[in-house]
């Protein structure tokens, strides 16, 4: 899993980092996030989408191998948050977790959803 930061206020961040910790332990169901954008199979987005982080979400995300599954990941990410006043996703996703910011069970969820999604695609 690959978390790519679309300009927050931080708060998507701190529940993000939650998941690795012994209380939720992602990596226990197999998830885990590499640096490289190459080695993603699933991203988790994050962010409203300022100018300049979408003019580089773009290059990152031709990165990542075809077939991968986009998380976006609490009200920002969903529909543009407070930042934006909430009319439209910065970026398509498959699967939106709501939540400002979400709680990191919510999280877990979008993401073994995700996990299915790519199992099926094999
Ligand atoms: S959804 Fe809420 S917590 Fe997450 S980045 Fe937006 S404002 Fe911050």
């Amino acid at each position: 899993m690959f978390h790519l930061s679309l300009g927050t206020c931080n708060g998507c961040e701190i529940e993000v980092l939650t998941l690795m910790t012994p209380r939720f332990d992602a990596e226990r169901w197999g998830v885990r996030f590499v640096k490289s954008p190459r080695h993603a199979d699933v991203v988790l987005l994050t962010g409203c989408g300022t100018e300049r982080a979408l003019k580089r979400s773009k290059r990152v995300l031709d990165q990542i191998p075809e077939d991968k599954v986009v998380v976006a990941v609490g009200a920002c990410a969903c529909s543009g948050g407070i930042f934006k006043q909430g009319h439209k996703p910065p970026l398509k996703a498959d699967i939106y977790v709501a939540g400002c910011p979400p709680k990191p069970e919510a999280m877990l969820e979008g993401i073994m959803e995700a996990v299915r999604k790519c199992c099926s695609k094999d």
